[in-house]
């Protein structure tokens, strides 16, 4: 069997990106992938390298995660992350969360602290403040770009559907131990408390060093019904390839529930897919050694 080589692959959200903002979208997908695949380079872990990634991406204001994440219908930021190790199926998410910049990194505080797997709300404050996390506001976050959209939402000038832009990260390192880890501001004008996807295992975010990882974007509540990471998971042991598992995983989204959205997916071989069945879904890959790919 040939060796594995390192792998990270990222995704910046399925919808439809216009075609101006393209290759800014596929830029900063590209600098996420390598900053994934930098860890690779120092010795990291893939649980390491989706975290680098997906932080690059809530750093960047273009994305639907950290800065720049879509309003709730009161005009307040309510994220979610989780981040999924494949070896011990240990995982750690928030949802709900307020403006703190890097939800990924409570979640993977949550994964590290172990008690428990997913915190909501004010209790994600809670154990954000006692990780030592320092929270952000509501001012440095919100962009006017998502002002803007809410605005239209909210006067009915656009419709009240998910905002494209969440982030995700998969990862596979040289000895097939995978991770996956999925960051959002969920929908724009979600009414509050609304939970999607991206924080529940299974749904948005899942990794089994038995199988492969997988993150999933587009309408939260189509992936949950079609706990679509887990599922195209299940694909992967049935003995498809990455390719065909996504792309069945993805028919059966539109199919089954109705959903529009994407995956982007591992095996524990090293080898990758993404598939959509929105009009865009960028996303970037980048192996150990070679330079980084990506489309839109
Ligand atoms: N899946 C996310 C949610 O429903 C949104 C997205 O992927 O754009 O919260």
């Amino acid at each position: 069997m040939s060796a594995i080589v390192p792998v990270v692959v990222v995704h910046g959200g399925a919808g439809d990106v216009a075609l101006e903002n393209r290759a800014r979208h596929q830029d900063g997908c590209m600098r996420a992938a390598a900053a994934g695949r930098d860890v690779f380079a120092q010795g990291g872990s893939s649980l390491d390298a989706v975290q680098a990634a997906v932080e690059v991406l809530e750093n960047d204001p273009l994305f639907n995660a950290g800065t720049g994440a879509c309003l709730t219908e009161a005009g307040t930021l309510e994220l979610d992350a989780s981040i999924m190790r494949g070896s011990d199926l240990s995982c750690g998410a928030v949802t709900g969360l307020s403006p703190y910049r890097n939800p990924i990194r409570i979640a993977r505080a949550v994964l590290e602290d172990g008690k428990h797997v997913l915190y909501s709300g004010d209790g994600a404050i809670a154990f954000a403040t006692r990780a030592g996390f320092l929270p952000s506001t509501l001012e440095e976050m919100r962009t006017d770009e998502a002002r803007q959209r809410l605005e239209l939402v909210l006067q009915g000038r656009a419709s009240k559907t998910w905002a494209g832009g969440t982030v995700g990260a998969v990862a596979c390192d040289a000895q097939g131990r995978v991770a996956a880890a999925t960051s959002t501001g969920g929908t724009v004008g979600k009414a509050l408390g609304r939970v999607g996807d991206s924080p529940l295992v299974g749904a948005g975010t899942y990794a089994d060093d038995e199988l492969g990882a997988g993150s999933a974007t587009g309408n939260g509540e189509a992936i949950i019904r079609a706990t679509l990471t887990r599922t195209a998971c299940e694909y992967l042991r049935d003995g498809a390839s990455p390719e065909e598992a996504a792309q069945r995983v993805i028919a059966l989204l539109g199919k089954r529930v109705q959903g529009l959205g994407g995956i982007i997916l591992v095996d524990t071989r090293g080898r990758s897919a993404a598939a959509f069945n929105t009009a865009t879904m960028t996303h970037a890959i980048a192996r150990l050694g070679e330079d980084v790919f990506s489309a839109c």
